[in-house]
């Protein structure tokens, strides 16, 4: 094994909070790629991102869910607000999966449109998309006090690519890789990282993903730490498996104070 050392960072939700982005990226989705004889989409909406949409938010693991959730909130008829949104979430997979159907949709459609919504936002005023994201400085400054260790940070996302590179830029961090979800699952890319590098840990705000890493024996080795900033589900903040560590923003840099 090389003992070149990294961490490993999900992006939204740990370096950045693209609440906003999400919001109107899938609402311009919908708007402008969607069709959706179900819904009309006034100005007014892209002003503020609804309490509900960022209470389904922790629930989401592909950029595609968030386009049908958005759909499904600005519905005329029988959309998802605050006091039925329990009954989406308690089936969060099976209702996204009937409204695909429903509609005659593919995720991977909704996966496109959402990225193109993203393409015609940076071609037209890259800046203003830029500032939708909110960067956790300390973050940023952890990686930069890595940098100084000669520690790598590399980057694993389920958001594409171009996208999460094209915002590090601006927060001059150059890491050393970036995976999107072009790259396939997280944990088959952690399987190939741990091949090449000493993973010192690997910081998620998806409990889930954590679990999967840690019951995966390619990469149960890697020590996995859940981001308590990110989108989190009051419930994963419970019944942690000690394999699993709630990790506050504040202390982040007592991971590299050996
Ligand atoms: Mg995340």
């Amino acid at each position: 094994m090389s003992s070149q050392k990294i961490f490993l960072f999900d992006f939204d939700g740990v370096i950045v909070d693209g609440m906003h982005e999400y919001w109107n990226s899938s609402l311009l989705a919908c708007e402008k790629y969607l069709n959706s004889p179900y819904i009309s989409v006034d100005e007014k909406l892209y002003k503020r991102v609804p309490n509900t949409f960022k209470e389904i938010r922790p629930w989401v693991k592909y950029g595609w869910e968030m386009v049908l959730i958005v759909h499904e909130i600005i519905k005329t008829e029988n959309p998802i607000k605050h006091l039925n949104k329990d009954d989406f979430i308690n089936n969060y997979y099976q209702n996204c999966e009937r409204i695909l159907k429903d509609n005659s949709w593919i995720a991977e459609d909704l996966q496109r449109i959402l990225d193109k919504s993203r393409k015609y936002q940076i071609n037209k005023d890259f800046k203003s998309w830029v500032n939708l994201h909110n960067p956790y400085f300390e973050v940023i400054n952890f990686m930069k006090e890595l940098k100084k260790r000669e520690i790598k940070s590399g980057i694993i996302t389920t958001k594409g690519k171009i996208f999460a590179e094209k915002i590090l830029i601006q927060l001059n961090i150059f890491p050393e890789f970036i995976f999107g979800y072009e790259s396939g699952t997280k944990i088959k890319i952690a399987e190939k990282v741990t091949q090449t590098y000493e993973i010192l840990g690997f910081i998620e705000d998806r409990k889930k993903t954590l679990i999967d890493v840690k019951q995966n024996s390619e990469t149960s080795h890697i020590p996995c730490f859940l981001a308590d900033w990110g989108y989190l589900k009051e419930s994963d903040r419970y019944n942690l498996s000690n394999e699993i560590k709630l990790l506050k923003l504040g202390s982040l840099e007592e991971l590299v104070a050996i």
